[in-house]
């Protein structure tokens, strides 16, 4: 193998190629990416960039030495446009092609957007899309913030500290419906209105109005809500469409590119990571895509190593997710998977004083550990979910001084 292309240029794109390196492949690395800069890092932009905290150089994942030590033949600024499989070649939007004997496709997600074109109505995903949202945060007082998912419940958060008024609507009875128990969902409500957030559960939004800008969001009970400004949370959306007739199966509806427990998709030679990739994890069931920055860099890891294994060899790809969310100056973490139908048990601290550990399982396994304020707590367990582990053994590992 001589030839790598990777396609998206974002933090799963930049582990599969200094894994390939780390790996002593000294051939040609493609690294082509639909935004006109070098891989950086997200998190940060519904956080301290937000708040104007966070210096510029808080994005950067790399020093420029770093970098060029990778030796790679940058494509910033290029899309790709379609995959053609028979030669294994990347179309980019300028007409050139990248040919390779193995691909990555690393595309990642974008923001789902609102349905407006109005001026004010934002969605945050890019350095550019922060940096309007920085920009309009110092010219409003006001911030309506539609979804109260982990990326709108720390837009709420940073906008209060930016000294915004705040309204956070939710269409869901409690924020993180689709993720956690409803008990832990109303911990975070409560989180938000000390904060002096208003919180709107159980309201769709039906439409954004105003002349010329945004002025009022409308919901489907028929009242308005002023809106001088529109921050939209509304989940993300994988970047599959240029893969379209190429071979690579993609998932119906926003599910992703489909890989084997090795990341591998139906082409050979063509592998997945990052927001993008779907694979069968043996520990939960079913297929798992996972938004999570620790997984993106992971996964990368893990299928470059089965890109260069080849074919009938490699190791499938059995991580213990992990994510954290910072909201009001506190961490939130999820280690392993969670949802809504899981029973959660609280092992440690309590929801009153917004300071503890839960368990969650399903079907008499222990499937995740959650933590708010936690996290030497939450790190601990890690082990309980990197091999299948009982719901009752689970307990056990449980001392009240641990
Ligand atoms: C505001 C924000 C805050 C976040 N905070 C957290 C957090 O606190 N904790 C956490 O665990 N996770 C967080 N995440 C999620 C985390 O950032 C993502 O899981 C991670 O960025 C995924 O990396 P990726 O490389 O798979 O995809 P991406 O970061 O989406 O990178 C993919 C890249 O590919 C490019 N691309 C897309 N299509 C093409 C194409 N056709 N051709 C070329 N290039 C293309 C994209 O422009 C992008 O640059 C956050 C995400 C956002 C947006």
């Amino acid at each position: 193998m001589r030839d790598i292309a990777i396609a998206g240029a974002g933090m799963a794109g930049l582990h599969a190629a200094e894994s390939l390196r780390e790996a002593g492949f000294d051939g040609r690395i493609t690294l082509i990416g639909e935004e006109g800069h070098r891989p950086y890092s997200r998190p940060p932009l519904s956080k301290e960039f937000l708040t104007g905290k966070g210096a510029p150089a808080g994005l950067d994942l790399r020093e420029d030495a770093a970098f060029g030590a990778l030796d790679l033949d940058w494509r910033l600024g290029r899309r790709a446009r379609r995959l053609r499989p028979r030669e294994r070649a990347i179309e980019l939007d300028d007409g050139s092609a990248v040919t390779a004997d193995g691909v990555v496709i690393a595309t990642g997600s974008r923001a789902r957007r609102p349905g407006t074109a109005l001026p004010g109505v934002h969605a945050l995903r890019t350095v550019e899309d922060a940096e309007a949202v920085r920009d309009a945060f110092k010219a409003h007082d006001r911030v309506v913030v539609v979804g109260a998912g982990f990326i709108g419940a720390e837009i709420a958060s940073s906008a209060r500290t930016a000294g915004l008024e705040v309204v956070l609507i939710e269409a869901a009875p409690t924020p993180l419906t689709r993720v956690v128990d409803p008990r832990i969902g109303s911990v975070l409500t409560e989180l938000h209105r000390d904060n002096g957030v208003d919180v709107r559960l159980g309201s769709g939004v039906t439409g954004f109005e105003g002349r010329g800008r945004v002025e009022r969001v409308r919901l489907d009970d028929g009242s308005a809500v002023e809106a001088p400004l529109v921050v939209a949370g509304l989940g993300a959306l994988p970047n599959t469409e240029w893969l379209e007739g190429s071979g690579v199966e993609v998932a119906a509806g926003t599910g992703g590119v489909l890989c084997d427990e090795y990341c591998r998709t139906a082409l050979p030679g063509v592998y997945a990571a990052g927001d993008i990739a779907a694979w069968p994890h043996p520990r939960y069931g079913g297929r798992m895509r996972l938004e999570h920055w620790t997984n993106a860099g992971e996964q990368a890891a893990a299928a470059v190593g089965n890109l260069l294994a080849g074919e009938g060899a490699g190791t499938p790809y059995t991580p213990v997710p992990y994510f954290w969310s910072d909201q009001y100056g506190m961490k939130i973490q999820l280690l392993g998977q969670a949802a809504p139908a899981d029973t959660a048990e609280i092992v440690h601290g309590s929801a009153e004083d917004r300071k503890f550990v839960a368990f969650l399982g399903r079907a008499g396994m222990l499937v995740g550990v959650l933590g708010l304020r936690s996290t030497p707590k939450v790190m601990r367990y890690r082990r309980l979910l990197s091999e299948p582990t009982t719901w009752q053994d689970a307990l056990a590992e449980v001392s009240p001084r641990s």
